[in-house]
């Protein structure tokens, strides 16, 4: 449920209200609009008696959420949500890019990739040291060496820094090198991961399953946000139909959708969504016009010796291009590059 506070509600009227709604043992949520302040009730499983709280000064009314995610839904938290990380915020008027290779093969690789993605604009550095590979003999990824590479190259570069992490045991490590924590698609559902990232100090970037609704999505994103994490984005990155001339079918209504359902920076991924370095750039112009927050984009300088995902992997040239094509379209639709 929602209380709306009335126009010009004072001060000790919201915290009289919280503090009614914690000693009926919920939590209480506040957020402070243009025009009023609007507090959401986490119940504790029983109903609550909406007449009571509507009697309290300075409440307007109570809007019951319908919607089983409470803390993603935008009902609940009318504001975007905009995370700010080191000069770069997720969520408001620039379009943040995230560039990097699949995975982090070596220092050469990564540190020429890095160089080339920070000179054509892209914010955030992204690159697997941890890989989910569909089979256990392909490349699994570097782990530790990895990581130290991706902060060699935040160092160079001032870079922001994305990795994936798969373990619940691995948050701590991760988050001691990385700035933003990636859930792949196929840990969406991850329950014991999505614990662990909750309790994480770094926002948390959560991709869609491959085969899942917005909706899991958002219940997902839920379970971080509830352990007390709320510096948390959504990633629509291809979902598995009867297609097979692309790897995945990219979502391009997932954008708005998620948008208009929750307040949470949403990011569209067209290097997964498509599987071929081709459409990269078509669908991400798409992204970008649909209204995505962000772009993850996988760059390589030689994709054809990569060892994860080359055929979707854009090389250094395509993606400067990429970045040139996407600014103007990002001002056709009100944001910057
Ligand atoms: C990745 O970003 O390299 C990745 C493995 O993505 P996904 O989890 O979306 O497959
Ligand atoms: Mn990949």
């Amino acid at each position: 449920m929602i209380i709306v506070m009335k126009q010009g509600a004072t001060q000790a009227q919201v915290t009289n209200v919280t503090a009614r709604i914690e000693q009926w043992g919920c939590q209480a949520h506040i957020s402070e609009g243009e025009e009023r302040t609007i507090i959401g009730i986490i119940g504790n499983g029983r109903p609550l008696d909406r007449a009571p709280i509507e009697r309290l000064s300075g409440v307007e009314r109570t809007v019951p959420i319908l919607r089983p995610f409470k803390l993603a839904s935008r009902d609940f938290h009318p504001k975007d949500t905009v995370i700010d990380l080191n000069g770069v915020s997720i969520g408001g008027d620039q379009i943040v890019v995230m560039a990097g290779p699949c995975a982090v093969e070596s220092r050469e690789q990564l540190l020429e990739t890095a160089r080339v993605v920070k000179a054509a604009g892209a914010k955030v550095l992204r690159g697997g040291a941890y890989k989910p590979r569909t089979s256990p003999y392909s490349f699994q990824g570097l782990g530790e060496e990895g990581l130290k590479l991706l902060a060699e190259a935040r160092e160079e570069t001032g870079l922001l820094v994305i990795t994936e992490v798969m373990e619940p045991d691995l948050v701590p490590l991760v988050s001691s090198y990385a700035d933003i924590l990636q859930i792949g698609a196929r840990s969406m559902q991850n329950y014991a991961l999505l614990h662990a990232v909750g309790e994480a100090q770094k926002p948390v970037m959560l991709k869609r399953g491959m085969m899942s609704t917005m909706e899991e999505l958002l219940m997902s994103a839920e379970y971080i946000l509830s352990h007390g994490n709320n510096r948390v984005m959504l990633c629509e990155r291809g979902i598995r139909t009867f297609e097979p001339y692309t790897r995945n079918t990219l979502d391009v209504s997932a954008l708005p959708m998620l948008k208009h359902l929750s307040h949470l920076p949403v990011i569209a991924d067209p290097s997964h969504g498509t599987g071929k370095w081709e459409l990269v750039e078509p669908v991400a112009r798409a992204a970008v016009a649909a209204g995505a927050d962000g772009i993850l984009v996988e760059v390589h300088p030689h994709p054809e010796e990569a060892l994860s995902d080359g055929a979707q992997s854009l090389k250094p040239g395509r993606f400067t291009t990429l970045m040139n094509h996407l600014g103007p379209i990002a001002e056709a639709v009100g944001r910057r590059l």
